[in-house]
Parts: C-alpha cells; sequence; structure tokens
C-alpha cells in the first residue's frame, strides 16, 4: 500500500537526521575538548597549556 511506503521512507528519513545530529554532536564535542581541555602528563586532571606548569601539581608541562 503507498500509505506503508510513505511511512516507511518517513521514518527511514527521521532515523538518518537523528543519526546525523548525533554524529555533528559527538564531532563537535570531540573538537571543544580537545581546543579547551589539556590533560597533565603526570597527574590527568584536565589544565591549561597557558601555564608552563600544571596548576595541580606542578608539573612542567610539554608545548
Ligand atoms: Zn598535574
Amino acid at each position: 500500500m503507498p500509505g506503508d511506503v510513505l511511512i516507511r521512507d518517513v521514518l527511514e528519513l527521521l532515523i538518518v537526521i537523528a543519526v546525523g545530529g548525533m554524529v555533528v554532536s559527538a564531532i563537535g564535542r570531540l573538537r571543544r575538548r580537545e581546543i579547551e581541555v589539556y590533560r597533565c602528563p603526570a597527574c590527568d586532571r584536565p589544565t591549561s597549556r597557558a601555564y608552563p606548569r600544571c596548576k595541580h601539581c606542578d608539573t612542567p608541562l610539554e608545548g
């Protein structure tokens, strides 16, 4: 029946949109995390590369 085909097409489209939105938001989150958070190699806590040393454990940071 044509009605069933239409509903299936709409559902497929909604799934594609939902999956696409999840992928885009996951990539955006990853990018933000890479830019904003740098983890100290010694204590594994988020710190900033703006400082020459980790503000938690005073380990010199690379880069
Ligand atoms: Zn540290």
